[in-house]
């Protein structure tokens, strides 16, 4: 299955992809990093079709993903 992997020392925790994803598999932390931002976090359900709408939206380019067929 496809997922994605989020850069946190990228992460400003904006937001942005937890909008982007249509299924709802990134979600904000509900603690703060020792930099103080609440990082964007994957829920991995098994559920992602790795569509990069994550990826497109992150202004500091900290998501990452990655399709089975291409490991
Ligand atoms: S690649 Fe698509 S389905 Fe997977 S987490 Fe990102 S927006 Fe959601
Ligand atoms: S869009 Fe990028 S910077 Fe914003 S919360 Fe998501 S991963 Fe972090």
């Amino acid at each position: 299955m496809p997922y994605i992997v989020i850069k946190e020392e990228r992460c400003k925790g904006c937001g942005l992809c937890t909008i982007g994803c249509p299924r709802k598999l990134v979600s904000l932390s509900e603690t703060p990093n020792a930099l103080g931002y609440t990082v964007a976090v994957f829920s991995n359900q098994g559920q992602c079709t790795g569509c990069c709408l994550c990826a497109e939206m992150c202004p500091d380019v900290a998501i990452a993903v990655f399709k089975e067929d291409q490991a």
